[in-house]
């Protein structure tokens, strides 16, 4: 049986600018948005070879080879992608009226505007933290945001706070001539943890000071420093204490365990799950810290205000929680999901 919400996700809407109706779904493939004879993919799982695809930043959940098509991506993200290994041959970074627009979730990300009409927020963050600028926020009719923290436990601290709290932690980990490593996402959150903690003068994961040259080619001021591999040939890992920061991966355990039993390494781990006990980031790390590239809840909430819109999708993350939420503040809000009827469109 189909559920109302499902159905309501393919209501037509027309926006009077263009004149052009946008239908927007949930596919197995992501998300699309149909707009007269356009079909714009959002993120797409897998490359797609007709219609336009947007890319919103290059976290590798987003990233395919291209295949044909159009490709609506930044500069930023396009390199990003090249360096991970991915194939682009061509992009564009406007076109007609598709208009990208900074989402300060990483260098480069971006939401999409379209039709003067949608707004596809991809990876949000509308909080200024180091040297990235909060995300800017557009008036639309039709908003599909992500909600990753979109439960009201998920409000973060505030970004001097927690530089406080971490500087006291180092400085006590100093005193005892113990090492330490801040671990974070190797793009995105390893350049931000770099720039707020440069004045320890920290070693950089070889993969993390791959991604800061990156950043630094266009125009971030972040540090240059040594690479782990080098720091340690050159025997500098046994003069203790240091600080490093190091990629916050499951498959990267081993050099968090091989740093731990060689140097008596403490680390400190940095995500928005800190915030929560009910998940096991905190478990593994000696500290964990709350920061996060996304919007916690009262930006996600904040971020609906400012767009103002008649209707909001809600996208990845707490999708039944954010929209029921929404709707008992006013708005027109639901999931968008998968839906049986795809095959009839
Ligand atoms: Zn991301």
């Amino acid at each position: 049986m189909l559920r109302r919400t499902n159905l309501a996700a393919y209501i037509s809407l027309t926006c009077p600018h263009l004149n052009l109706a946008s239908t927007i779904k949930m596919t197995s493939n992501g998300i699309v948005a149909i707009q007269g004879e356009t079909r714009v993919h959002l993120d797409p799982k897998r490359a797609i070879d007709n219609g336009i695809t947007f890319v919103s930043h290059a976290h590798v959940d987003h990233l395919h080879n291209q295949n044909g098509g159009l490709l609506l991506t930044s500069r930023q993200t396009s390199e990003i992608a090249k360096i991970r290994g991915y194939q682009i041959q061509s992009y564009l970074e406007e076109y007609e009226n598709y208009s990208m627009i900074d989402s300060g979730h990483i260098l480069g990300a971006k939401g999409l505007l379209f039709g003067d009409d949608v707004f596809y927020t991809g990876d949000i963050c509308i909080r200024g933290r180091a040297f990235m600028k909060g995300a800017r926020v557009p008036r639309c009719k039709t908003l599909i945001t992500e909600c990753t923290f979109g439960m009201p436990e998920y409000v973060f601290p505030r970004i001097d706070e927690t530089v406080e709290k971490v500087n006291a932690i180092i400085s006590e980990m100093y005193a005892k001539g113990k090492p330490v490593i801040l671990l974070g996402y190797e793009l995105g959150k390893a350049q931000i943890l770099s720039y707020l903690f440069s004045h320890w003068q920290p070693y950089y994961h070889d993969s993390v000071k791959r991604i800061n040259d990156v950043y630094r080619s266009f125009g971030v001021e972040i540090k240059n420093s040594m690479g782990h591999t080098e720091a340690e040939k050159a025997g500098l890992l046994d003069k203790k204490p240091w600080v490093m920061i190091a990629p916050n991966l499951s498959g990267k355990n081993n050099f968090v365990q091989h740093m731990k039993s060689k140097y008596d390494a403490i680390t400190i781990g940095f995500s928005g799950w800190a915030q929560s006990s009910r998940f096991a980031f905190a478990r593994g790390h000696d500290y964990s810290i709350a920061l996060s590239d996304h919007c916690d809840y009262d930006e996600l909430v904040e971020l609906v205000k400012q767009c103002s819109p008649e209707k909001i999708y809600t996208v990845h993350g707490f999708v039944e929680e954010f929209a029921a939420d929404l709707s008992k503040m006013g708005y027109d809000a639901q999931p968008l999901q998968e839906s049986s009827l795809d095959d009839y469109l």
